[in-house]
């Protein structure tokens, strides 16, 4: 199928594409890498009169690196720019490791980072790496700016976030994790490149041989991406040991309550938890 027809705009300058999404407001969509508007569109289950093309706005491709605390990735970065990415220590594996994990190659070449954001799929790589690092999202209006915490970004509504029609999401900050900080994550779907059925990402701090904090983000398992608190809570302070990931692996999965679909029931989706939590810690720690 085809789209309805719409208006397009490929505005040069950062103003302007916020000009423009604050004049068309509802009737407007932010084109990013387009392979999830455009096949959207395609079907004919989006239909914006208006399309805003952010592949001029300058800036937004950027990953700043600058700041030693944290790195910000600018919303129109690609998914395989992070895949292949310079970003230095465990948060640039994490990237990696995740990246890879994200749809098929000629997705990762167009996709971006802000737009799989924006776009909220619960079973979104992305998405459930900005929840475990408590990214902080930066997002542009004419009428100013402000920064959203990954918790409040996703409403826990499949494709719902908090982003206004006429906001643009321009970058995402994200922590930089220290050397004693092993990450992992791990992915079940039916085929390579399908949409995960389950997914978690963590990010572990040691300290010797214990563990300092975790970090555990899961998805496939609600609306938006679900931080294991329970589990995270189950490995501070404790001894980094295959009977401590059994504990918060088991607590990771009591804690989610996920809905059956055509893909899996909702207890196979927990015994999935189960297991993905228990792969992405073993590698965190491993
Ligand atoms: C066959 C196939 C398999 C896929 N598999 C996966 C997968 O396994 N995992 C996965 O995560 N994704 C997968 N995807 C989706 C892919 O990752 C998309 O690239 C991503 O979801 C959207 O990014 P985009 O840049 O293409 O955004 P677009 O498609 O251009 O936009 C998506 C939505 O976000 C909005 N948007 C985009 N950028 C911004 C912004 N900066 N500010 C505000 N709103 C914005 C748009 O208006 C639109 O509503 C798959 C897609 C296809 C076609």
């Amino acid at each position: 199928m085809k789209p309805a027809a719409f208006e397009y705009h490929a505005p040069r300058t950062l103003e302007e594409a916020l000009g423009l999404l604050h004049e068309h407001q509802d009737e407007a969509k932010v084109l990013a890498g387009g392979q999830s508007l455009v096949p959207a569109m395609n079907f004919r289950l989006a239909r914006p009169a208006v399309l805003v093309d952010i592949a001029h706005v300058p800036g937004l491709d950027r990953i700043e690196t600058n700041d030693p605390a944290s790195v910000t990735v600018g919303a129109r970065v690609r998914h395989l720019d992070l895949e292949h990415n310079t970003i230095a220590g465990p948060l640039g594996s994490l990237f990696a490791m995740t990246g890879r994990w994200v749809g098929h190659y000629p997705i990762r070449v167009r996709g971006t980072f802000g737009g799989s954001l924006a776009h909220a799929d619960p079973a979104a790589e992305w998405c459930a790496l900005a929840s475990a690092l408590d990214a902080e999202l930066h997002c542009r209006s004419t009428s100013g700016s402000r920064t959203v915490g990954a918790r409040d970004f996703f409403e826990q509504m499949a494709f719902t976030t908090c982003l206004e029609p006429d906001e643009l999401l321009v970058g995402v900050r994200l922590p930089r994790l220290s050397d004693s900080c092993g990450v992992g994550m791990a992915e079940f779907a039916r085929r390579w490149g399908d949409f995960a059925i389950v997914l978690a990402v963590t990010a572990v701090e040691r300290d010797g041989d214990s563990i300092a904090r975790a970090r555990i983000a899961l998805g496939g398992v609600a609306g938006g991406p679900v931080r294991a608190s329970n589990a995270e809570a189950a490995l501070a302070g404790r001894p980094a040991t295959a009977g401590t990931v059994a504990e918060a692996a088991a607590a990771a999965a009591e804690e989610v309550d996920p809905t059956g679909d055509i893909h899996g029931s909702a207890d196979y989706r927990r015994d999935l938890v189960r297991a993905m939590v228990t792969r992405a810690l073993d590698q965190a720690l491993a």
